[in-house]
């Protein structure tokens, strides 16, 4: 069995039996038999299937949007917001998709021309995880659809129910069966689902050690892996940035989701001019973030998602007291069996240390002085991952040096970084490869044939 745990009370939510290897297997003939049949969907089908399934899902966005606060602890106020993106993407990948499969064209002269024509490839296995249970999983089954390919998802152990109910949206829109299906399964059995000649790639959001490990899986069975993994952002704020902004915009980023987002500011580097402004009114904002009861509206952040997580944050603020940081508030854990922990800042962290190299998923930020441009971005680029950025400043030269040189996949400026269901996501270094979202998502599970003619 699979059990599932509230994080804000600690009560046990529900049991999910976990699938038999004969049932595993039933699946897999499934999800084989539903792509012999959509892959030959017309392009206006598959956009009307996913219209349908934005319709079940706005439907359905206050119970989604519950389970996901009750299994992960997210407020109920940015569940219900992420249901809300999923819908849009849904609705975009139907609009926008399309177009975005047109046949390409070149001309070889004397030698005739060549189309390019985007093929649909086969069933591929999502390992998806639960700090966004919906959304990640979306921003890989909306393109899968379109593709003309079809999904399996293995979800993240403590978001089942959430994994469920989107296994019911699908019944709910009306999908061939088969076309998406939820595996209750744990990590161990993910190998054998990668070895089977049916399922033709693997995609992974999640920690760098699960990205290695199925990355590994992938590259032995020949298959191919997008990979979306961890960060710790970089947050930079230079002298001409709009300092309140910055502030308010530094506090949301690192507490939202309690801390556990891959793309949200970690690291905080302030050029020192502005350093004590930017540093007193962070930490006032910082001490205000209330926790509190997720599915109360008025709170600005829940628990983190399990006790597991809870004492891999401790253990890192631990760490990082040992290498000689200092925790200059926060961290700490309330009463009661959530798993609650207040926000809260570590200042001199040493750029090689553990705590600078690791990423901190809980609402704890490291907050770094930079003499110059020059500092800021070498203590930005000093870490392994390379996923998102933010950047403060008024200044155009110094907007183009952080785009050059922040080694990122994604740039925010003047603003902090979210994902957007219109535009490219996905990282460099330790953060992964590949990209979901727009036209270069959807490619990522496609067969681009080129076909000839004298
Ligand atoms: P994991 O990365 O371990 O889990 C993500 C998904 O991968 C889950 O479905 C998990 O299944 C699965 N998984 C884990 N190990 C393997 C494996 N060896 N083979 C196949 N599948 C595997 O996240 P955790 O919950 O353990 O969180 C640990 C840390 O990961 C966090 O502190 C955070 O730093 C990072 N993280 C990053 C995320 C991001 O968005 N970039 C999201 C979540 C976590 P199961 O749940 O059954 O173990």
């Amino acid at each position: 069995m699979i059990t599932t745990t509230n994080p804000a009370t600690g009560e046990t939510l529900e049991s999910y039996a976990e699938l038999s290897g004969q049932e595993i297997e039933a699946k897999l003939a499934k999800a084989d038999e539903a792509y012999a049949a959509w892959r030959r969907s017309s392009l206006d089908e598959r956009s009307a299937m996913l219209l349908s399934l934005a319709e079940a899902y706005e439907a359905h966005r206050d119970p989604l949007a519950r389970q996901a606060t009750l299994e992960m602890g997210k407020t109920l106020s940015s569940a219900r917001a992420e249901v809300d993106k999923c819908i849009a993407l849904m609705r975009h990948m139907a609009e926008a998709g399309p177009g975005m499969l047109e046949p390409l064209h070149w001309d070889l002269g004397d030698d005739g021309s060549a189309e390019g024509r985007w093929l649909a490839q086969g069933p591929v296995l999502a390992v998806m995880p639960w700090n966004y249970p919906y959304w990640q999983v979306v921003r890989f089954l909306a393109p899968a659809i379109m593709a003309g390919n079809v999904g399996l998802l293995k979800h993240a152990s403590i978001v089942q129910g959430c994994a469920a109910m989107m296994d019911a949206m699908m019944s709910e829109a009306g999908a061939p069966e088969g076309l998406f299906q939820n595996l209750a399964i744990k990590s161990d059995a993910v190998e054998s689902i990668i070895a089977d000649d049916r399922v033709v790639a693997a995609t992974l959001t999640g920690s760098e050690k699960a990205g290695s490990a199925v990355a590994e899986l992938a590259g032995k069975h020949l298959k191919k892996v997008v990979l979306e993994l961890g960060g710790s952002d970089p947050f930079i704020v230079m002298p001409s940035a709009d300092l309140d902004a910055a502030v308010e915009q530094a506090v949301l980023a690192r507490v939202q989701n309690t801390g556990q987002s891959c793309i949200c500011g970690k690291r905080m580097i302030v050029h020192a001019d502005i350093y004590e402004r930017f540093r007193d009114a962070f930490y006032a904002q910082m001490q205000a973030v209330q926790a509190g009861d997720p599915m109360d509206d008025g709170i600005d952040m829940g628990p983190l998602s399990s006790t597991d997580q809870l004492e891999t944050v401790l253990e890192q603020i631990e760490t990082a007291k040992k290498e000689g940081a200092t925790l200059e508030f926060g961290g700490e854990v309330q009463d009661g069996a959530g798993a609650f922990i207040t926000a809260g800042v570590l200042t001199g962290v040493e750029l090689d240390s553990e705590t600078a190299n690791a990423e901190i998923f809980g609402p704890i930020a490291q907050l770094y002085r930079a003499q110059d441009i020059d500092e800021a971005i070498h203590i930005a680029n000093a870490i392994p991952y390379g996923l998102g950025s933010s950047v403060w400043t008024q200044d155009a030269d110094e907007e183009e040096r952080f785009v050059r040189d922040i080694e990122s996949g994604m740039t925010a400026i003047n603003q902090f970084l979210s994902s957007h269901p219109v535009a490219p996501f996905g990282g460099i270094k330790k953060s992964g490869h590949g990209r979901e979202l727009s036209h270069l998502g959807l490619h990522e599970f496609m067969n681009l044939k080129t076909v000839f003619r004298p």
